[in-house]
């Protein structure tokens, strides 16, 4: 309040509190305003004719949002002296779209990779496709096929990779996409999501753009939605991705970027554990008589094991099984888990299980689900951070009755 003489209860009521701050919090606090103030309407002024920079309105930014989004791209080019840019989105899918949407518009052309997140594929056919932007799905590990279709005319093109996809855990090679992306003129980006940059860092290997759904490992916690882009180029940052971002309003809020930044404290260790436990699994798992096969990236036998050796640090909280049995006697040592959860996400501090044939890849054609490797007995797994011991006690007993 400007003036001190303002007592009356409805002025005290309706104006903001000028907060008093003698010491810095320790930790972030959170900037709860949609709107920011000037002293004098040249500052506004500056700030209108400057954006982004100087905080206006927080759908165009927001100090916390901007800060954690600040710490996910440091952790994307950590290591190395390039600089990354990056937003916090609504969720993940809000992300995809607006990368999407930003770079391509009518005549435009996807190219990408059948086994993307269910989701994704959706979105793709159901809202970008009728857009009049061309869909071309083909397997990215086929460079010259992957060639053959940046060939086509299209101005304006996009590679779309996930790696390691899901729910198989095959492996793309992102190095060579990114040289085949930039001889073309064609951007490539990455959804990180699964590895998260402690794991696997797109933008090093040569990536324009990554995603993250931050709903999975970097919140990591369960009690968030969200996403991010993350671009290394300033310019297409700027006049594409804030300039769509900030228009069609897909941006976070200062809540769910707080939770975000509190999860990532441990996202170090959460991804070391997870991965450590993970790998003790999958071997577990593959020596078990009654598992007829396992995919996990860091396996030596996985037919993506030598581009996950060079592109990921650690095999990531990701795989999948199949028990020698049919589609009910999978469905019944799912029942039997007890210490493991079935829910339709990953990426928390518990195991998780889902049957993809039954839920992610439900409206995946069959034929389709078959040539990808989705059978119908096969079952995902997102290793927690529970002891070893007591995960695979629990698989252990539920295989008992297979
Ligand atoms: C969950 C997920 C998404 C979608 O993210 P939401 O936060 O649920 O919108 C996209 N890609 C991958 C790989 C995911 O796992």
């Amino acid at each position: 309040m400007k003036d001190k003489a303002i007592k009356r209860a409805e002025t005290i009521c309706a104006q903001a509190i000028k907060e008093k701050k003698n010491t810095q919090p320790h930790q972030m606090s959170v900037c709860f305003s949609s709107a920011f103030r000037f002293d004098q309407l040249s500052d506004s002024i500056k700030a209108f004719e400057n954006q982004p920079g100087t905080h206006v309105y927080s759908r165009y930014g927001n100090p916390t949002m901007e800060s954690v989004a600040a710490k996910i791209a440091a952790l994307e080019i950590a290591g190395s002296d390039i600089s990354a840019h990056g937003l916090l989105t609504s969720s993940g899918m809000s992300a995809i779209y607006l990368a999407v949407t930003a770079l391509l518009g009518k005549g435009d052309m996807i190219i990408t990779q059948a086994n993307l997140y269910g989701g994704t594929t959706e979105l793709f056919n159901k809202v970008i496709q009728p857009q009049g932007i061309k869909l071309v799905y083909i397997d990215l590990s086929n460079l010259e096929k992957v060639e053959k279709s940046l060939r086509q005319k299209p101005l304006h093109k996009i590679i779309y990779l996930e790696t390691p996809s899901n729910p198989t855990l095959h492996c793309y090679d992102i190095q060579a996409l990114a040289e085949l992306a930039s001889r073309y003129h064609a951007f490539l980006i990455v959804d990180n999501t699964f590895c998260t940059p402690i794991i696997q860092q797109p933008l090093l290997l040569g990536a324009d753009i990554v995603l993250h759904s931050t709903t999975k490992f970097i919140h990591g916690h369960g009690a968030s939605t969200g996403g991010v882009v993350l671009v290394k180029e300033k310019t297409l940052f700027h006049q594409k991705i804030w300039q769509t971002m900030k228009l069609i309003g897909v941006n976070s809020n200062p809540m769910d970027a707080w939770m975000i930044q509190l999860g990532m404290m441990t996202l170090h260790l959460r991804m070391e554990r997870h991965s450590e436990n993970a790998f003790l699994l999958a071997k577990y798992l593959s020596s078990h008589p009654k598992v007829s096969h396992v995919n996990y990236p860091f396996l030596s036998y996985h037919p993506s094991f030598e581009i996950a050796k060079k592109q990921m640090s650690a095999g990531g909280a990701m795989l999948s099984f199949e028990a020698k049995t049919d589609v009910s006697g999978s469905k019944k040592m799912i029942d039997r888990l007890r210490l493991a959860a079935i829910a339709p996400s990953l990426g928390e501090t518990g195991t998780m299980v889902l049957h993809p044939a039954t839920s992610s890849h439900l409206k995946v054609d069959p034929e389709l689900r078959k040539k990808e490797g989705i059978t119908d007995g096969l079952i995902r797994v997102s290793v927690g951070l529970e002891h070893i011991d007591d995960i695979i006690s629990d698989f252990d007993t539920a295989l008992k009755k297979v």
